[in-house]
């Protein structure tokens, strides 16, 4: 057994990279090839249904039967002209991952034959089996009927010999039972609330876009070695293994050269990003070896949210290609950092202002300033709930651990709007008269010439401000962005409308316009100032701070998902048309049942490693040594042996004391999540796995890992983490 790890191990090691090839065209011109986009409608659709069709995704009028019939064989066609013969409806339940279901392009043609057909019927719904996916008991298994239903916002695009169409996923009651239909609802909610903010400065804005810009980033391992390792393969992380004696200790895989296998696989990945019209960016390594990151120019939130699903599934995909696993886990190995996705972050409008970004004129400031700091409010309020919207089992082992950033949200301004805030909070209200000719006098300096240093950065903060975005960095990521970004575009469309309803209050009072908005800033800062903190986030000052500023502290995940069940949350998403307090219970239930089932597999993969793999290595290794021992008494005088073997007897009981740890261990962890297992709530089945089985997981890893260093290197069977991180 142990040549097998050792033939892996070697096999790895001497991988070559598998070259790819570059497409003779340029990326302008392959790029969103197999996208169904614009262009394509355009050179498609009859002009009629072409206009009808952008009215639909730009306004969102409704789509009458013809067009979607119109449509519907429009994209057959062009799908079939690339060699697409299947379509699926395409949607992301509420697992992490999407799902999809393949039909091909046949109808009868009622004369005992076939012929290719598309409906506009089959384009606009389908209904795939809801009871196979996450409910939480909205369907019930014998009404199982979920239907998706095309969202025309994000366009169709072909994977493979598939035409994918991008979908909402929801019950036959109406119910969301995906991520997209509540996102789509959260933009349309901020949309409508950011426009009606936007008319105080500029009347001519018609549409405000939620942009989102992600970063992913990921680690790369070679395919055999993940092979070898049962518990990467079948819970993503590494539920034991030494820390390598190097691993980033040296600050040297930051932005150091990308291997050449690894640049092999970014390519492939690139091109095939960009066909379907994933505008990748930058690539990069990251702080751990192994690990990388790669980003793309920001776009529409629901948009770049399908972007980033895909690009997933494209990664697994095109990393075996090249005899790499990907690992999209939130802590694939303890000891080095995590990975995230942090979510960049900001509002634009249909005049291409982008709000969030300073401007040239007092006015401009002056938005630029109601927008950060009613971002602030929301934030502060609904703290709890955007820490439960990237809670997971698997984010558990990088937010609140050790070594990785506090489980608090809290906000980072840098010093120049920190000043600007500081100042309109500070000033008295006749510094800071207004008058349409003379511009915001806010006695600030000369507001006009705002000019937010982008370098003024701070990586330790969850929800950072960034010059012209907040970057929400406490996003997972294997996580569906979705989650995160329906809960803060909510929050802050909650807010704008309860910002625009106090200032038309004071202008009904008779106050000016400008007035009414910078007194009601001013009880806005005040309001949210424990939500800024620009200090180092990672110390153990702040967690102490922060719950003195009243900040949610709650570390255990299942705990932390109660903040979507409070009443400030319920009436947040009821008042902003997101999702009812049924929905939000139904979603509770699932996200309990995942976090339990999640933990479950760890403690059941852990427990048969342990028992077939890791206890009878060291016993075996015991042994030998035990035969070592007595053949020693053969050869020398008693006393002599004796002193001869010290050091082994000694070894042979630290083996001992740690199988027999690890063998009680297992067993008591079997028989607590029997136990547990009779739970009937699915909160309190989850609080009592995160109470009573993650400590054990700890425990019998902290015993491995000794044995690890302890056993002979030739016996051991699994791939170490010096072997795992290194890819040459
Ligand atoms: P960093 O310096 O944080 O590593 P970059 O400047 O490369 O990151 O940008 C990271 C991501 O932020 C990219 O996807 C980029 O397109 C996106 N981004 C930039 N500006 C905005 C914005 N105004 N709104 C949303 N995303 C943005
Ligand atoms: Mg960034």
């Amino acid at each position: 057994m142990s040549k097998l790890r050792f033939r892996v191990v070697e096999t790895a090691f001497k991988k070559k990279a598998v070259e790819v090839a570059l497409p003779s065209e340029r990326p302008s011109e392959y790029f969103a090839s197999k996208v169904f986009n614009r262009s394509k409608m355009y050179k498609y659709l009859p002009e009629k249904a072409y206009a009808k069709i952008v009215d639909v995704i730009d306004n969102g009028a409704t789509l009458d039967r013809t067009t979607a019939d119109t449509v519907a064989e429009a994209l057959r066609k062009w799908a079939s002209e690339m060699g697409a013969t299947h379509y699926t409806h395409w949607f992301h339940p509420l697992t992490d991952a999407t799902a999809e279901k393949h039909d091909a392009f046949v109808e009868h043609d009622g004369k005992g034959g076939m012929i290719e057909e598309f409906s506009g019927k089959l384009l606009v719904q389908q209904e795939p089996d809801a009871s196979s996916f996450p409910n939480g008991g909205i369907r019930n298994t014998f009404e199982a009927r979920g239907y998706t239903a095309w969202d025309p916002s994000s366009p169709a695009f072909i994977i493979g010999d598939t035409l994918c169409i991008p979908t909402i996923f929801i019950s036959y009651t109406g119910e969301p039972l995906d991520y997209k239909a509540p996102l789509i609802k959260a933009l349309e909610a901020i949309n409508k609330a950011a426009v009606d903010v936007c008319h105080y400065f500029n009347k001519d804005v018609k549409k405000v876009y939620s942009y989102l810009g992600w970063e992913q980033e990921y680690f790369l391992i070679d395919e055999g070695l993940y092979a070898a390792r049962p518990d990467l393969l079948l819970t993503g992380r590494t539920l034991m293994g030494h820390e390598s004696s190097k691993n980033q200790q040296l600050e040297d895989h930051y932005f150091g050269a990308i291997p050449t296998r690894v640049l092999e696989f970014m390519k492939d990945l690139e091109i095939e990003a960009l066909k379907l019209g994933i505008p990748l960016k930058t690539r990069h390594n990251e702080v751990a070896p192994n690990q990388f990151e790669l980003a793309p120019i920001f776009e529409e939130c629901n948009l770049a949210n399908d972007h980033n699903l895909l690009l997933m599934a494209l990664m697994r995909k095109i990393s075996r290609r090249h005899g790499f696993r990907v690992l999209l886990h939130e802590k694939p190995f303890k000891g080095v950092n995590g990975s995230g996705k942090h979510n960049n972050w900001s509002l634009g409008t249909d005049t291409g202002v982008l709000l969030m970004a300073p401007g040239k004129t007092p006015e401009e400031n002056l938005r630029f300033i109601t927008f950060v700091v009613n971002v602030l409010k929301a934030v502060h309020k609904h703290n709890a709930l955007l820490k439960a919207s990237i809670s997971s089992a698997t984010n558990a082992h990088r937010l609140g651990a050790n070594e990785a950033p506090p489980a608090i949200i809290s906000s980072f301004l840098g010093s120049q709007v920190s000043a600007i805030l500081e100042k309109l909070e500070n000033s008295s209200l006749e510094d800071l008269t207004i008058s349409a000719k003379q511009g915001v006098k806010l006695n600030i300096g000369r507001i006009p010439e705002i000019l937010v240093d982008n370098t003024d950065r701070n990586r330790t903060s969850a929800f950072a401000f960034t010059g012209n975005r907040f970057e929400f960095r406490a996003v997972g990521s294997q996580a569906n962005c979705a989650s995160a970004m329906l809960a803060l575009n909510a929050a802050v469309a909650e807010q704008l409308q309860e910002f625009k309803t106090e200032v038309d209050a004071k202008i009904a009072e008779g106050k000016d316009k400008y007035t009414a908005i910078l007194e009601t800033l001013r009880k806005d800062i005040k309001e949210s100032k424990a939500i800024h903190f620009d200090g180092n986030g990672y110390c153990d000052e702040w967690k102490a701070e922060a719950r003195r500023r009243g900040l949610d502290c709650e570390t255990s995940v299942p705990v932390i998902f109660d903040a979507y069940l409070k009443e400030s949350t319920v009436k947040m998403f009821e008042a902003t048309g997101v999702m009812t307090e049924k929905e939000l219970e139904a979603r509770n239930e699932v996200k309990w049942e995942t976090y339990t089932k999640k933990i479950q597999i760890e403690a059941r993969v852990l427990g048969d490693l342990a028992m077939n793999h890791i206890v009878p290595v060291a016993t075996k290794y015991q042994s030998s040594l035990i035969d070592n021992v007595y053949k020693m008494r053969d050869l020398f005088p008693t006393e002599k042996a004796k002193n001869l073997s010290v050091k082994n007897l000694e070894l042979i009981e630290d083996i001992a004391g740690h199988t027999i740890f690890i063998k009680e261990k297992v067993d008591e962890m079997v028989n607590t999540r029997k136990q547990l297992n009779r739970i009937e709530s699915e909160r309190e089945k989850a609080i009592g796995y995160h109470d009573k089985i993650t400590p054990m997981l700890e425990e019998i890893r902290y015993h491995i890992d000794k044995l690890e260093l302890i056993v002979d290197n030739e016996l051991w069977t699994l791939p170490k983490y010096r072997e795992l991180l290194f890819i040459r």
